[in-house]
C-alpha cells in the first residue's frame, strides 16, 4: 500500500465526501485530492437515496442551504444530462396547511390544478381525509437524477483526484503540519487537510479520532424504499414518499419501477456499522402504507433497499471546523443528497484558508 500525500483527502466517499471532492478541486488550482472509502464509493446512504428531493425547510437557515443547492443543481452543467424536473403534488391535511408551508423553501402551496387533483384522485383515492392536494407556486421542484452517475462523473472528470476504496480509516492524527490518516497501522495518506464525510455510521475510532464526531447527538433514522417493477414502463408513474401523515408524489426516475419510500417507525439505537438489508418487515410495512394508497398494487416483482441517516435536531446539516484543517460535515437527514452541493461549496470554502 502506498502512501499518497495530498492537499486534501475526503474520508467517506458518498454524495457529500464526492462533491467536496470535485468543488475543492475546482476551486484551488493544482490541488490534489484522495477520496477514501471503506467500501465502494456510494455503498453508504447516497447509494439507495431515491435521488429526488422534497424542498422542505423548517428553519431560514435550511431555506437558504435548499435554495443555494438548488441554484448549483441548475447551474451544473454536468447535471443536466441526468437532471429531469417534475411538479411535485402534495396531499396536506387542512390542520397541517400552515406548519407545511413554513417548511417548504419557496412557498406558498397553490391549489393543484383540476386535472392534476383528478388524475390523484384516480391513481390513490382518499389518502388523507380532510386533506388537500396541493402544488408549490405552479413550478418544477422534483428533481430527478441519477446521483451515483453524476457523482462518480464529477470525481472522474477532476484529473486531479485520486480515489482508494475498500479502505477503512481508523486514525486521523496531526503531525507537523500534516494530518496523517491511517488504516490497520498502516498510513494512507499525508493531507494539508482532512474532511470526514462518513454518513450516519462512521466506525468508532473516527468518532475518537475526531475528538467530537457523536452521532449520539442526532437520531439515526432508518429509511426503506420499496420498489414496485410495473408490468410495463408507464412515462411518469408515481413515487410515493410519506412524511408523517402527508404523501408527496413525484414520477418515478424510471417509468418501469415505482418507489414508496417511508420512515421505519423505530430509529435504530445499535451501531451496526453498514447499512442494513431491506427484510421482510421493511417489506410488509412498505406494502402496509402502499396499499390504501395504490390498492391495485402489483404484487409480483417488489424488491426494496433500506438505509441509515443521521437526523440532527432541527434537520440542519453542518459543516463543522473540528481542528485547524480538520473538518466535519454531516448531511440533512432525508435530504442529504439534495443539499449536497451548497453544503460541499460551504466545506470547501473552510477548508480554502488551509490550502
Ligand atoms: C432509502 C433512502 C432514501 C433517501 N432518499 C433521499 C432523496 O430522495 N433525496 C435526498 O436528498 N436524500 C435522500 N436520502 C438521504 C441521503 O441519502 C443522505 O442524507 C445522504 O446520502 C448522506 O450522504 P453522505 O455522503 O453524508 O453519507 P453516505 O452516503 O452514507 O456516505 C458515507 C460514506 O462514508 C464511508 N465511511 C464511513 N466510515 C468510514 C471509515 N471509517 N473509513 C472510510 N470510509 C467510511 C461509507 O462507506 C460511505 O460510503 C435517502 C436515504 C435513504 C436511506
Amino acid at each position: 500500500m502506498t502512501e499518497h500525500d495530498a492537499d486534501l483527502v475526503l474520508v467517506g466517499g458518498g454524495a457529500l465526501g464526492c462533491l467536496l471532492a470535485a468543488t475543492y478541486a475546482r476551486q484551488v488550482p493544482g490541488a490534489t485530492v484522495l477520496v477514501v472509502d471503506r467500501g465502494p464509493l456510494l455503498a453508504g446512504a447516497s447509494g439507495v437515496s431515491l435521488n429526488a428531493g422534497i424542498p422542505a425547510a423548517r428553519t431560514g437557515a435550511l431555506r437558504r442551504l435548499v435554495t443555494r443547492s438548488d441554484l448549483l443543481f441548475r447551474s451544473e452543467s454536468t447535471l443536466r444530462a441526468y437532471l429531469t424536473e417534475h411538479e411535485t403534488l402534495y396531499l396536506v391535511r387542512r390542520r397541517d396547511l400552515d406548519e407545511f408551508s413554513r417548511m417548504l423553501s419557496v412557498p406558498p402551496l397553490e391549489p393543484a390544478a383540476a386535472e392534476r387533483r383528478e388524475f390523484a384522485a384516480q391513481a390513490y383515492g382518499e389518502i388523507v381525509p380532510d386533506a388537500e392536494w396541493l402544488v408549490l407556486d405552479g413550478r418544477q421542484h422534483s428533481f430527478v437524477f441519477d446521483t451515483a452517475a453524476f457523482v462518480r462523473d464529477q470525481v472522474r472528470a477532476a484529473d486531479r483526484i485520486a480515489v482508494r476504496e475498500h479502505t477503512p480509516v481508523d486514525l486521523i492524527r496531526r503531525h507537523g503540519d500534516r494530518w496523517v490518516v491511517e488504516s490497520g497501522g498502516t498510513v494512507l495518506a499525508r493531507g494539508r487537510a482532512v474532511a470526514l464525510c462518513v454518513g450516519a455510521f462512521p466506525s468508532p475510532e473516527v468518532v475518537g479520532a475526531s475528538g467530537r464526531i457523536d452521532p449520539a447527538e442526532g437520531r439515526i433514522k432508518r429509511i426503506s424504499s420499496l420498489r414496485v417493477r410495473l408490468p410495463r414502463p408507464v412515462a411518469g408513474a408515481p413515487s410515493i414518499v410519506w412524511a408523517g401523515a402527508s404523501v408527496s408524489i413525484i414520477p418515478s426516475p424510471d417509468p418501469a419501477v415505482c418507489h414508496v419510500n417511508f420512515h421505519r417507525s423505530r430509529y435504530a439505537p445499535e451501531h451496526p456499522g453498514t447499512s442494513p438489508l431491506f427484510d421482510d418487515a421493511d417489506l410488509a410495512e412498505g406494502l402496509a402504507r402502499a396499499r390504501p394508497v395504490w390498492p391495485d398494487l402489483p404484487v409480483a416483482g417488489i424488491d426494496g433497499v433500506a438505509g441509515y441517516d443521521l437526523y440532527r435536531t432541527g434537520n440542519e446539516p453542518a459543516v463543522r471546523e473540528l481542528s485547524p484543517g480538520l473538518v466535519a460535515i454531516v448531511g440533512g437527514s432525508g435530504a442529504g443528497v439534495r443539499l449536497s452541493p451548497a453544503l460541499a461549496e460551504r466545506a470547501a470554502q473552510s477548508l480554502l484558508v488551509h490550502a
